[in-house]
């Protein structure tokens, strides 16, 4: 067991695979970028027609048909990974400390994240010195795709969230992706599996482990496009868009990039060596399909099947752990979403003039942590919290329009921290755990 690397088909490993398809997608997207565009008479980029042929008939399609197959095996999965996590845990006093400790890990590592943000937003202070006239031209830009998000962030006042987190219908949650909807649900259904010692409920649990063992087998079939795919979606990407849009805001992007790299390759690892008692260097090499997953496609719920089964068959972690924290935590744990919301609140406060005391940035921080919890694991599903934290301080919520451009990039950062923040949450929460009574009975 425990290889993490084994070959998903063909001699070579999976991650090394991933890692080929990673880097010729970024490099032959950028170089797309720069042979694919002409400046026209008005002065703006155009798309040259082969490159608009390849990106719409071959990448596009690529990268958009993995998402779809990876978001196709989410809800099986999340429904009986739960379940099976809670009935394997068993007996309430176990799943009140695995739960607790679960719950622990969120609220520190994402505090800590959160804290990592703030201190590196009021050292550098890259939201003062945006000369305001090419802020403005900025948020002009994209004042339309800001209205809506400011729009649903209004809508998802802390109140609805909360009051989603009970569905009422959970085919309905399902249907509407409110997944934290049909985790509650698959939560209240493992407990009163475990409760129940019938053969009803020996049969259905049984056959909760037919459909994630089914599952599980898709998972690894569509990895083994994986490569391919994240070499298309990095493509799609770069040569679309190309890396202009950072320039104006380089600061900010350098600041929020290197206070996700400090949690993801300092805090991770110190977590790791002195608690979880693991290399870090190897949890990395085991982690790295989940983590070349997130940043590519810039979502934890689409990452999930592949956080799950570097869970189950690469970290030599119990499985019900694995199962119980991944899944949970692809849309309850995003540490780098956390960090983020902080950074961005911080940096357009400081862009719109607005003083935020001591106090206030404590109470950022813990709308922060919340909003990880509450955000959806999307591309972009931090960004109607941050409109609604935004509004809560007093800052102009549309001031979110100014980060838009850049923030397919720094999403796929932080995606990546989230989903690893759930491999090291599992490793952690592993410890002192006993090993799977059921090892070895499993194929
Ligand atoms: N894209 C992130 C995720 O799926 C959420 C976000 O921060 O927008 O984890």
């Amino acid at each position: 067991m425990a290889t993490g690397t084994s070959p998903a088909g063909g001699g070579m490993a999976l991650h090394t695979k991933m890692l080929i398809g990673f880097l010729v997608g970024a490099v032959a997207g950028g170089i797309a970028y720069e042979f694919g565009h002409v400046v026209g008479a008005d002065g703006l980029k155009q798309t040259l027609p082969w490159l608009q042929v390849v990106l719409t008939w071959i990448t596009q399609p690529v990268g958009t048909i993995f998402l779809h197959l990876l978001f196709m095996l989410v809800l099986p999965l999340v429904f009986s990974a739960l379940v099976l996590g809670v009935v394997e845990i068993g007996d309430p006093k176990a799943l009140g400390r695995v739960g607790g400790r679960t719950l622990a890990f969120i609220l520190t590592v994402s505090g800590i994240a959160v804290m990592i943000g703030l201190v590196a937003v009021n050292v550098f202070q890259p939201g003062a010195g945006i000369d305001p006239a090419v802020g403005q031209a900025l948020m002009a830009e994209s004042a339309t795709q800001a209205a809506g998000i400011v729009e649903r962030g209004e809508a998802a006042s802390a109140m609805q969230v909360l009051l989603s987190i009970v569905p009422r219908n959970p085919l309905a949650a399902g249907v509407e992706n409110n997944l934290i909807g049909v985790m509650f649900f698959a939560l209240l259904f493992g407990i009163a599996a475990a409760s129940l010692k019938t053969e009803g409920v020996r049969t259905f649990v049984g056959t909760l482990q037919g459909v994630y063992d089914i599952t599980l087998k898709l998972i690894n079939a569509v990895i083994r496009i994986a490569p391919y795919a994240v070499a298309a979606l990095l493509f799609t990407l770069i040569a679309s868009r190309g890396f202009s849009a950072l320039v104006p805001l380089a600061k900010f992007v350098a600041v929020a990039v290197g206070a996700l790299a400090v949690h993801l390759f300092v805090v991770f690892p110190l977590l790791l060596w002195f608690i979880g008692r693991m290399n870090p260097l190897e949890f990395f090499r085991r982690a790295q399909p989940a983590m070349l997953t997130a940043f590519s496609t810039s979502s934890s719920s689409a990452t999930l099947p592949t956080t799950l089964r570097v869970a189950e068959e690469s970290l030599g972690t119990p499985k019900r752990i694995g199962r119980f924290v991944c899944t949970l935590g692809a849309t309850a744990n995003m540490n780098g979403t956390a960090l983020f919301e902080g950074v961005v609140v911080l940096f357009l406060a400081q862009f719109f003039g607005v003083e935020l005391s001591l106090g206030q940035q404590v109470l950022v921080l813990l709308m922060c942590i919340l909003g990880g919890i509450g955000a959806a694991g999307v591309p972009g599903g931090s960004l109607p919290v941050i409109a609604s934290i935004l509004v809560m301080f007093g800052i102009p919520p549309e001031g979110i329009a100014l980060i838009l451009g850049v923030d397919r990039f720094i999403d796929m950062c932080r995606t990546t921290v989230n989903v690893t923040g759930d491999l090291v949450g599992t490793v952690l929460i592993s410890r002192g755990e006993p090993p799977d009574p059921l090892e070895g009975a499993r194929q």
